[in-house]
């Protein structure tokens, strides 16, 4: 795909969390990225966001890679740790500074709980601290400035959005309180070190791309395209994960579980006579993935075996 002085025409990625081992919703996530990727020629990237230790359980991160490997997710190059690219993270966050985009904020999250509308991204800031910190107070977190201007993308399957960051979301963290970098931060350093180049993950992060864009402008890094698949979720309607009890796929059979992903993603199944090996299904499944047979709809409910205790 990329000769030394080209760009990638393709390059694609999973990002998981390393939080527990992967569940029907984090595959869909995986086999979606790969399909599109290797469907258009190019590379499948995989990178651990491990940047939050408190949320991670030891093992995680081995037992997802073992598990992808064992339903026949092969990735490209190195796999890539946010726990070790602190550096980089620090001089986005030095440009961002240097650029006069930054301010210390000295509120707890319960002062802006008090103070604040609920917003796309959770609560909107009220800019209590945008004009510098009130008297006696100390910066706990680093917010980036935003503006009036509308950030509008065109998704892959969900279609046009926009968000006008300033009334949506308002000033957002890229360094929390504990001093760990934020995660949209984190994404939009990553995804360009990497030049990567299509973006497909769950549509739990649509709301999250305008200030990606936003950020990669400051930064002065391309914007990928865009896919934001439909997330699985269980019958009260939340997303598939460790706090709801979703079933681990760490022991789950690829060959009963893979094609209720490709169905879930609504995709053709081959018409063979028996089960296929994971690397064959996936063979077809490439040649066969057609993203718009996918509904534009931000979640669809998981099939009941998935759903755990
Ligand atoms: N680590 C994020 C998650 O597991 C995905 C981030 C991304 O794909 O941008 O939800």
């Amino acid at each position: 795909m990329e000769t030394p002085d080209s760009k990638p025409t393709y390059r694609g990625r999973f990002a998981p969390s390393p939080t527990g081992p992967l569940h029907f919703g984090s595959l869909v996530a995986a086999v979606g990225s790969y399909l599109d990727a290797r469907h258009h020629g190019g590379e499948w990237l995989v990178r651990m966001e491990d940047l939050d230790p408190p949320r991670e359980v030891p093992g995680a991160a081995t037992d997802i890679l073992r598990t992808l490997e064992r339903y026949g997710l092969h990735w490209d190059g190195e796999v890539v740790y946010q726990s070790h690219r602190s550096a980089e993270y620090q001089a986005a966050l030095e440009r961002l500074d240097a650029d006069g985009r930054l301010y210390g904020c000295a509120c707890t999250r319960r002062e802006i709980a008090d103070n604040a509308l609920p917003g796309q991204g959770g609560t909107i800031y009220p800019g209590t601290c945008r004009e510098g910190l009130p008297d006696g107070r100390k910066a706990r977190a680093l917010r980036v400035r935003v503006d009036t201007t509308e950030v509008n993308f065109n998704d892959g399957l969900q279609g046009s959005s926009s968000q006008q960051l300033g009334r949506d979301v308002g000033d957002f963290v890229v360094r929390r309180a504990d001093n760990l970098v934020a995660y949209q931060l984190a994404v939009v350093v990553d995804d360009a070190a990497r030049q990567m180049t299509h973006i497909v993950r769950g549509a739990d992060l649509l709301d999250s791309t305008p200030r990606q864009i936003y950020l990669q402008r400051l930064l002065g890094v391309p914007t990928p395209a865009y896919l934001h698949l439909p997330v699985a979720i269980n019958t009260t309607g939340e997303k598939l994960g460790k706090q709801t009890g979703a079933r681990g796929l760490d022991t789950a059979d690829p060959v009963t579980v893979l094609p209720d992903v490709l169905r879930f993603l609504r995709q053709e199944l081959p018409q063979s006579t028996g089960p296929l090996a994971p690397e064959e299904l996936l063979e077809w499944a490439i040649e066969h993935w057609d993203s718009a047979r996918l509904h534009a709809v931000r979640t669809r409910p998981a099939p009941a075996e998935y759903l755990g205790n």
